[in-house]
């Protein structure tokens, strides 16, 4: 989730009163709300999977909620996930406490590693999108992970979505003209990951330029080599406003001796550009959604995929979370809520036309939608579903000789 449901939930507690002060919004009425009528068992996070422990290649959910929102009855944290191929890691996405759950899993894999060394495995980071949900933590993992060993055996590559390079509309509906709101930062109003990047050293500039001098530590901006990812030449395009997704090809982004990680655009307007990765090994292949509504382009990148990580949004909550009558601004933004991400029954669909072999299901909204439901996608889906929680880890290809 991103922008979108913070604002839906935002206007759904202002349509019930409940943001003005004194109002009475007890923390029953927010707890019943936020977590939705129909919301069953909250969501527990579930241990490493042991048996993954035997496999070369492994994926694991290092956080699979979406959104910036805490939801009552749940601990996930926010989405980001791993692969472990061979001696090496690949991080997407760095959501709230990503961090700190990838240092989690290191220890895990690496019982014995030194503090100091935990995230030397830790060979690439890709971004998604730079919706918050997405990034929030990635100050964290570069000044955290400065003392953990991040860029020690060759700089961290951190690859994402470049400049969006003009402003999204602003939220309009029919007959209710909307002024424009004034610009933040009207000097770089939309910056990419380089940019991004930039801005958080300079906001932590005291801090690396204590260490560097007190310390002798390396300068942290030698540590990362970060790179904003160039579109191909796509026919359709007109404008991030016009055509956001338009209909593409998978185009190659980065690659090692371990991985080649292709990319697609997906459906997450007005986000620009908002990827979906596939990363092939010589095991197998997993892809990550990002943020999406159903999308085509999505199906061709995922296409024979051995793992597909899909994004989703439990449309009971909101169809809980704006219930009836609605007025026409209540209305479009509830189709845009759902129009930019994906139904749990909707993420089955698409697993199935892309005839991938195992769905797992993150980037969970609310959080606390339970197993029971998030298994609704089996519906629509014949292959192996896997409702995500934060340390889950699903092993790929053949698992190691004993
Ligand atoms: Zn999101
Ligand atoms: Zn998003």
């Amino acid at each position: 989730m991103c922008q979108e449901v913070g604002h839906a939930v935002q206007l759904a507690l202002s349509r019930r009163g409940l943001l003005k002060a004194g109002a009475g919004a007890s923390v029953a009425a927010l707890s019943l709300m936020l977590g939705g009528a129909p919301v069953t068992a909250a969501a527990a996070p579930a241990a490493v999977d042991d048996a993954a422990a035997g496999f070369d290649t492994r994926l694991i959910l290092l956080g699979t909620a979406g959104g910036p929102a805490w939801f009552p009855g749940s601990s996930r944290h926010g989405i980001a996930s791993a692969l472990q191929v061979r001696e090496l890691t690949y991080m997407i996405d760095c959501g709230d406490g990503a961090a700190r759950q990838l240092a989690h899993a290191l220890m895990r894999a690496s019982p014995g590693a030194h503090p100091f060394q935990l995230l030397e495995p830790l060979r690439a980071l890709f971004f998604t999108h730079l919706h918050s949900d997405h990034v929030v933590d990635y100050n964290n993992l570069l000044l955290q992970g400065w003392t953990a060993g991040i860029g020690r055996r060759q700089p961290l590559d951190v690859l994402g979505p470049g400049p969006r390079g003009e402003l999204p509309p602003t939220f309009q509906v029919p007959g209710r003209p909307r002024a424009q709101p004034d610009v933040v930062f009207p000097d770089a109003p939309t910056p990419g990951t380089v940019q991004m990047t930039d801005g958080i050293f300079r906001a932590f500039a005291t801090d690396i330029n204590d260490r560097v001098r007190d310390y002798l530590w390396p300068d942290v901006r030698t540590l990362v080599n970060v790179r904003d990812i160039a579109l191909p030449p796509i026919a359709g395009f007109v404008s991030p406003n016009q055509t956001p997704a338009p209909t593409m090809e998978p185009f190659p982004v980065w690659s090692d001796a371990n991985v080649r990680v292709s990319a697609t655009l997906v459906e997450h307007a007005p986000v620009f550009p908002s990827f979906a990765f596939r990363f092939d090994s010589e095991q197998g292949s997993v892809v990550f959604s990002g943020d999406t509504g159903p999308c085509q382009n999505l199906v061709r990148l995922a296409r024979n995929a051995d793992v597909l990580v899909h994004e989703v949004i439990d449309a009971a909550w909101v169809d809980a979370l704006f219930p009836p009558p609605l007025d026409a601004t209540t209305e479009a933004l509830k189709h845009h809520l759902l129009s930019a991400h994906t139904s749990i029954e909707d993420a089955g669909r698409i697993a199935e036309q892309a005839g991938a072999r195992t769905l797992v299901l993150s980037h969970v909204i609310p959080h606390n939608v339970g197993d029971d439901r998030l298994r609704g996608a089996s519906r629509h889906y014949s292959g192996r579903l896997v409702p995500g929680h934060d340390l889950a880890a699903i092993g790929i290809g053949r698992r190691r000789a004993a």
